[in-house]
């Protein structure tokens, strides 16, 4: 079969599949998880994955970045989330960072900024969601105050990806009036006074990407801080959003080809009634069903990032990008489920992967636009 559970395929061309090729090995030598104890966030895959020369893939090159297309970031997170979600999730966030403070900077502000990123010396998060702000977030409350010189910041952020292990955080905060045009961006960084951060949530999966809050108290930062115009900032957080919702479909596929690879392999060891469980029907509707949703759902994030990358006329990827986020994590979430069913009692024990893969799968339901807004997104654009 032509790599049935892989996004790049045969008839990519060789720098992309010797890409996924060494990313496979880098995941499966670094960031495959050994123990109960290696889910957790772990600071030395991030500098593992800057001395390979993954942080800099969606940084330009004149900035010590690799420039890397839509399809090969894709298919970096795709790879490590064969593996581990986690890291998968903090490089994912780690590019949307790093594309946005280079699209949106002006007169070259933030270069020393984005060459850390690009070499990994720094981590890069996305501060957006509030307590009142989550699907809605232009009605987010966070304050930037003018002053002669700089902006005063204060507000809360909540469950924000790699809150105090990140050294670059992009903000959005509120320069003037209610709306989406009162929002602006800004770039702080972590040593920044005035910024703290909240213990880790206790979540349902992704120990390797841990979440907290970030509180800004008084938290001055120089006018060299803002990203782009004064209240460009939801136009700023927006135009990321496709990539970001790619690498979220790309992830998705990467849990749900694993899941499928180890139930296949457990169907034709375990054996009941005399036989391979995989000789019975019922698993093979099953396993069936399953390819049923990830070979779509890579496709998807294929023509998504396809799109994207040949900058398709009137905003094509949009669309795109949503379908690949809702129909990929859908589908991790109806493959990973089945994966644990197939595996009976073991499924449920924290010694295979699949029930790690089950719980991992539902966040991507919920991060980048949650599926029904992605469904309201889609529905909208085909009214149009
Ligand atoms: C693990 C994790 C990591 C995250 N990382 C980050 C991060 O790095 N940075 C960041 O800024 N945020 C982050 N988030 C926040 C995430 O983006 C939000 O949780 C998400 O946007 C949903 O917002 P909410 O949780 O407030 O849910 P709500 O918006 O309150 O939604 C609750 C429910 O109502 C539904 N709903 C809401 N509006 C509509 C509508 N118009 N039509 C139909 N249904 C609707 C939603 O789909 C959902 O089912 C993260 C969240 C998690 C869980």
């Amino acid at each position: 079969m032509d790599r049935p559970y892989e996004l790049i395929e045969a008839s990519d061309d060789e720098e992309l599949q010797l890409l996924s090729e060494t990313v496979r090995k880098f995941a499966r030598a670094h960031v495959a998880v050994t123990s109960e104890e290696s889910v957790g966030y772990r600071r030395e895959i991030f500098d593992l994955m800057a001395k390979s020369g993954l942080t800099g893939a969606a940084i330009s090159e004149a900035l010590g970045g690799t420039a890397m297309s839509s399809l090969a970031t894709s298919s970096i997170i795709f790879e490590l989330s064969r593996v581990q979600l986690g890291p998968a999730i903090y490089l994912s966030v780690h590019y949307m960072v790093s594309r946005l403070i280079e699209t949106w900077d002006r007169a070259g502000r933030h270069h020393p900024t984005l060459r850390d990123l690009a070499a990994g010396k720094s981590l890069g998060a996305f501060c957006l969601t509030e307590a009142p702000a989550g699907s809605d977030a232009a009605a987010l409350k966070t304050q930037a105050t003018k002053l002669t010189d700089g902006y005063r910041i204060d507000g809360e952020k909540i469950y924000i990806t790699s809150a105090g292990h990140a050294d670059v955080y992009l903000v959005f905060a509120r320069t003037s009036g209610e709306g989406k045009e009162g929002i602006s961006a800004f770039v702080v960084a972590k040593d920044t006074p005035g910024i703290s951060f909240g213990a880790h949530e206790r979540k349902m999966g992704c120990e390797g990407a841990p979440i907290a809050s970030v509180r800004f108290d008084n938290c001055i930062v120089p006018p060299s801080a803002l990203l782009g115009d004064e209240g460009a900032g939801y136009k700023i957080a927006l135009s990321g959003l496709s990539a970001g919702r790619i690498s979220i479909g790309a992830a998705a596929c990467g849990l749900a080809s694993a899941s499928l690879e180890l139930a296949t392999r457990y169907a034709s060891e375990r054996r009941q009634f005399g036989s391979a469980i995989a000789e019975f029907q019922g698993i093979q509707f099953m396993l069936a069903d399953m390819y049923l949703r990830l070979r779509p759902a890579l496709l998807l994030v294929r023509d998504a990032a396809n799109k994207l990358d040949r900058k398709a006329p009137g905003g094509e990827e949009r669309l795109a990008s949503s379908a690949a986020k809702c129909f990929a994590t859908d589908a991790a979430m109806f493959v990973t489920t089945e994966a644990v069913q197939i595996f009976g009692g073991a499924g449920y024990l924290k010694d295979y992967q699949v029930e790690r893969f089950m719980r991992d799968a539902k966040m991507l339901q919920i991060v980048e636009g949650t599926n029904q807004i992605q469904r309201s997104l889609i529905a909208r654009s085909i009214l149009k």
